[in-house]
């Protein structure tokens, strides 16, 4: 359905009628999706779903693998640092049956920050606590500061600091005008701290370096009873300024959930995301009758209309959108069609789990087709 069609039908029907007569059609069942990089997430979650637990608990404890793991570099422990070399976590919560939701952001030291966002929602008055107060509420709690930093993260982040010159050419990270052989290579700059390093790895600090991708896990959840969660946590953007904050801990833009309705979240580029509230506007198109495929096109068309359709612009940037609708009904959605990573097109996928066996990847459909 087109926009313009969409906005006179909804004009003329009552707000929710068509969700909720699917929804009495198809009834819920339990279902979990995510980002591409939530397989074991999705799997963790629907363990804890059919052990009758909490819709919001399933997707935290999903996610907690994520960030717990050092190889996923843009979640939690490992995550690539700020451009100081400081991790720096972002995290969101909603929980459907008690309309609460948690969040923290630019948060030091502390690996789980879904959980701690749920703590947030749970123990204080607030929504969202950010920075040194969210470490320290953190402490408060008892819980472990570690250095999220590994030694992988750190460099890529070198790599980083040696690729940035001046118009001359130059780079205080590198050697100097007294250096014995002039200009080591930066790659044999990163051999003298790390020996061991491979050459795939070496080559990996280099392209995150250059051309850091976006991660992010969001994590959706709908059970059988018809309740609803969902979360966001991220290491943000590599390389970001201190203090910077994305979507993915905003309400309404990395995560929302109304399950009256359904539930939304986003991975990629978190200032495209912040302007259009997307979470909450996808959740806000299926109240209003958009399948969540349509419902997530519909916000994509609006940031690349924030570009004024400019395809040079929007190139720059990748950005995904999750839809779980409230009868098991699901989308994942991106800005374009694939991206080129090692000199090979791939296409952006999702991650679905609906109790039946192994998470599957699904492909996300897409607004503009990026040619190779
Ligand atoms: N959405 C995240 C942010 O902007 C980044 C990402 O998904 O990679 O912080």
């Amino acid at each position: 359905m087109r926009r313009r069609d969409w906005l006179l039908t909804s004009a003329v029907l009552p707000a929710a009628a068509p969700v909720a007569a699917r929804a009495a059609q198809a009834g819920p069942k339990n279902i979990v999706i995510s980002s591409a990089n939530g397989t074991k997430a999705c799997a963790k979650a629907m363990d804890v779903l059919k052990a009758g637990g909490d819709t919001l608990e399933a997707v935290v404890q999903g996610v907690t693998l994520v960030e717990d793991d050092p190889n996923d570099t843009s979640v939690g422990y490992g995550g690539l640092p700020n451009e100081e070399g400081i991790v720096e976590l972002d995290a969101s919560v909603m929980h459907g049956p008690t309309r609460r939701a948690g969040s923290v952001a630019s948060v030091r030291n502390i690996k789980n920050v879904a959980r701690l966002a749920k703590l947030v929602m749970e123990q204080t008055d607030h929504v969202m606590i950010v920075g040194e107060g969210a470490t320290r509420f953190a402490r408060a709690w008892g819980i472990p500061e570690i250095n999220l930093l590994t030694e992988r993260s750190r460099m890529a982040w070198m790599a980083w600091k040696q690729s940035l010159r001046d118009g001359e050419g130059n780079n205080n990270w590198t050697d100097g005008l007294d250096a014995p052989t002039p200009t080591a290579k930066q790659a044999a700059a990163l051999r003298q701290i790390w020996p061991e390093a491979s050459d795939e790895m070496i080559a990996w600090a280099f392209e995150v370096a250059h051309f850091p991708t976006t991660g992010t896990i969001n994590c959706l959840a709908l059970n059988a009873k018809g309740e609803m969660s969902g979360t966001t946590t991220t290491s943000g953007m590599a390389w970001k300024i201190p203090g910077r904050v994305g979507d993915s801990p905003i309400i309404g833009a990395g995560v929302y959930v109304d399950q009256e309705v359904g539930a939304a979240g986003s991975t990629g580029r978190g200032e495209e995301n912040i302007r259009v509230a997307g979470a909450h506007s996808i959740v806000e198109n299926m109240r209003h009758g958009m399948d969540p495929k349509d419902a997530c096109l519909d916000v994509l068309k609006r940031i690349a209309r924030n570009y004024n359709n400019d395809a040079a612009k929007l190139a720059k940037f990748d950005i995904n959108f999750y839809a779980l609708r409230k009868d098991g009904v699901h989308a994942g959605a991106s800005l374009w069609s694939g991206r080129v990573l090692r000199g090979y097109m791939s296409g952006f996928q999702y991650s679905v789990n609906d109790g039946t066996g192994d998470s599957r990847l699904e492909k996300c459909v897409w607004l503009l087709e990026r040619k190779a």
